[in-house]
């Protein structure tokens, strides 16, 4: 068996095959990364004008610790934005309390966010982002209230808070 991997993997590295099955096996943790927004900016850019905490989620993916945004808290009527580009992207009617820790809705504005899969983590999650800046902004879950069903699961310090103007 190891003598006839071994002549599989001498015969892929004469046909040139051996960057191809390394690409194949390296772990890609976001699908379709190439795709364009209409709002772009170089990543130098966007690490100097979003706090660190921003940068880190927004453009890297990463995940705030639950219970730590202010907007878990934000019960006024108004409108959660991108804190990348400030795109629209969620009405406090679709807020709910989901325990989580995270801000949570069951409807995102029309447009608004656009998904992936992500296979990072070992496991396969849809991962939501902004449709205008491609900013992550969470992942949306099958297990949310009526009358979606879905739960977007948002980093809040991915999005700010406008209120309503009266
Ligand atoms: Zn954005």
């Amino acid at each position: 068996m190891g003598e006839r991997r071994q002549f599989l993997a001498v015969l892929a590295s004469a046909c040139g095959l051996t960057p191809l099955i390394l690409w194949l096996a390296k772990p890609s943790p976001v699908e379709t990364m190439a795709e364009t927004f209409p709002v772009q900016k170089s990543d130098d850019d966007w690490r100097r004008e979003l706090t660190p905490d921003q940068y880190q989620v927004l453009r890297r993916h990463s995940t705030e610790r639950p219970f730590t945004s202010p907007l878990n808290h934000e019960k006024r009527d108004g409108t959660f934005q991108c804190a990348g580009c400030g795109r629209p992207l969620f009405d406090q009617e679709t807020k709910f309390e989901s325990g989580t820790g995270w801000p949570s809705f069951w409807r995102p504005l029309d447009h608004a966010v656009g998904t992936r899969i992500d296979r990072s983590l070992l496991m396969v999650r849809v991962e939501v982002h902004c449709a205008d800046c491609g900013g992550h902004l969470g992942h949306v879950f099958d297990d949310g209230p009526p009358p979606t069903g879905m739960r977007y699961c948002m980093n809040g310090v991915a999005m700010k808070f406008e209120p309503k103007q009266s």
